[in-house]
């Protein structure tokens, strides 16, 4: 591999259109909406954007992409999951049962409660930048617990919001709502690390 990769955003329902530009101030790398899994197949990498998981894996089994998103991740591809991405990513679900279960974590969907949906705070995380950034939480998962095999990045008020095991990045966040492309670097590094 020369270095240049395709960076699929998973195109069903979210914030696609943010992943995308976000992945477009990536060096080396060309943005990729996958609807189909043609389109899955053009891909080195895969970003599960934010919204309503529920919605998300209902549209992942009507455009027939639900079981080849799972082989490919299965087979080793590089995937990241935004919030309700995390939530697809997760081993283990509060309440209720798992989707793709690629994760060993147990995730709490809504889990800051209806009162505050959204709010955002500012934060360094080294694992992604030396300087603080934004985070944007909206309706918001966290992580109750990780298995030894997963790396916790960040944590807030006790609640683990960033992590990572082999391949599979999660953040309970969205970087693609704000102007800092850290972590989709982070990302584009990590596969280029895992494709080379
Ligand atoms: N609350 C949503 C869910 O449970 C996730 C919210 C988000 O992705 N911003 O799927």
């Amino acid at each position: 591999m020369n270095g240049h990769m395709t960076i699929g955003v998973l195109s069903l329902q979210g914030s696609v259109e943010e992943h995308l530009a976000s992945l477009s101030l990536c060096e080396a790398v060309t943005p990729l909406p996958v609807k189909t899994p043609e389109a899955l197949e053009q891909v080195d990498a895969l970003i599960l954007p934010g919204g309503e998981s529920t919605a998300i894996v209902h549209l992942l089994r009507a455009f027939g992409l639900f079981e080849p998103v799972l082989q490919r991740a299965q087979d080793g591809m590089p995937v990241w999951g935004t919030c309700a991405g995390m939530i697809l990513l997760a081993k283990e679900l509060v309440d209720e049962p798992p989707h793709f279960g690629l994760m060993d974590i147990l995730v709490r969907r809504n889990a800051y409660g209806r009162q505050i949906h959204s709010f955002t705070i500012s934060d360094t995380i080294p694992a992604f930048s030396p300087h603080p950034m934004p985070l944007v939480f909206i309706r918001a998962p966290w992580m109750e617990r990780v298995g030894p095999e997963v790396q916790i990045l960040h944590t807030w008020n006790g609640h683990i919001t960033a992590a990572r095991q082999g391949n599979f990045l999660a953040t309970a966040f969205h970087p693609e709502l704000t102007s800092c492309p850290h972590i989709h670097r982070f990302f584009a590094h990590m596969a280029r690390t895992a494709l080379d």
